[in-house]
């Protein structure tokens, strides 16, 4: 049988400003959508700094919409998140690229994902998931140093 490494057992996820600022009614429906399918194995609320937002998304450096960018996740507060996949056969970064969707708002629209329904536009796209288990263990580490 096929069984996911531990590597891609935990993905980190991100509940963006956008979300907890304009749309703050919308948290209660988001994390019981989140639960239907995953275990929430971490979660905190803080917001970011400038420097944090920029060595989080050191990777963007340069582009177009950095500073756009870590102007929109230092706007206000986020919640972190570790999740697994309740399904242990599935890859939880995977799973959960799909469940949030395509990163710009015009290819989310199209399917049915998180950011089709609550995100606003490329930028204020209302979540964020790990891209590979590299990132993820890196990722997880940034908000969550403590969890092993
Ligand atoms: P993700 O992995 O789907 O979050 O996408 P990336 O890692 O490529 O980009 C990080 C974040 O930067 C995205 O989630 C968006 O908030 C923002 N972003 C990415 N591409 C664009 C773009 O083309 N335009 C704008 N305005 N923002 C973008």
């Amino acid at each position: 049988t096929y069984t996911i490494s531990m590597a891609s057992r935990y993905t980190l996820a991100i509940i963006k400003p956008d979300v907890l600022v304009k749309q703050p009614h919308n948290i209660g429906t988001i994390l019981k959508r989140i639960e239907s399918k995953y275990n929430i194995v971490q979660r905190k609320q803080l917001e970011l700094s400038l420097s944090d937002a920029e060595r989080f998304y050191n990777d963007h450096r340069g582009k177009f919409f950095f500073e756009r960018l870590v102007g929109f996740m230092t706007s206000g507060p986020i919640i972190p998140l570790v999740l697994s996949e309740k399904n242990t056969e599935v890859d939880s970064i995977k799973s959960w690229r799909e469940f949030i969707g395509p990163t710009h708002a015009e290819n989310a629209r199209k399917v049915q994902c998180l950011r089709g329904e609550f995100g606003t536009s490329d930028t204020w796209n209302g979540f964020h998931g790990s891209g590979s288990p590299d990132e993820a263990i890196k990722e997880i580490s940034f908000f969550f140093p403590e969890f092993k």
